[in-house]
């Protein structure tokens, strides 16, 4: 596809511009397409420096989750412990003398 020279794509810029115009879209941005000089990036720092907060502190906040598992671990221990289960195998533990599950040698204490 041959290249464009700036006559037509000064052509193709006022096209869409009208068309853009005629369709409703924003007169400012037609007119910025028209002109096909507007500046349309602009380098923002304090975005850099938003993200970079941003990663950190999810970061932070998620590592500082790691103790949920320690938590629902012992808590499900304890519950099972509660209802005469072995906590690992959940083994009926009614009657046993020792502190040890047949099933699964677990070591039943609280
Ligand atoms: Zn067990």
């Amino acid at each position: 596809m041959p290249a464009l020279s700036a006559d037509q794509h000064r052509t193709v810029r006022e096209l869409c511009a009208d068309y853009l115009i005629v369709k409703g879209y924003s007169r400012e941005y037609a007119e910025l397409l028209r002109r096909g000089d507007g500046q349309t990036t602009k380098l923002r720092w304090t975005g850099y420096a938003h993200n970079a907060a941003l990663l950190t502190t999810g970061s932070v906040f998620l590592i500082s989750l790691g103790w949920v598992p320690a938590v629902v671990h012992q808590r499900t221990r304890r519950g099972r412990l509660g209802a005469g289960l072995c906590p690992r195998c959940r083994y009926q533990l009614a009657g046993l003398p020792s502190g040890i599950c047949p099933e699964c040698g677990e070591l039943l204490r609280a």
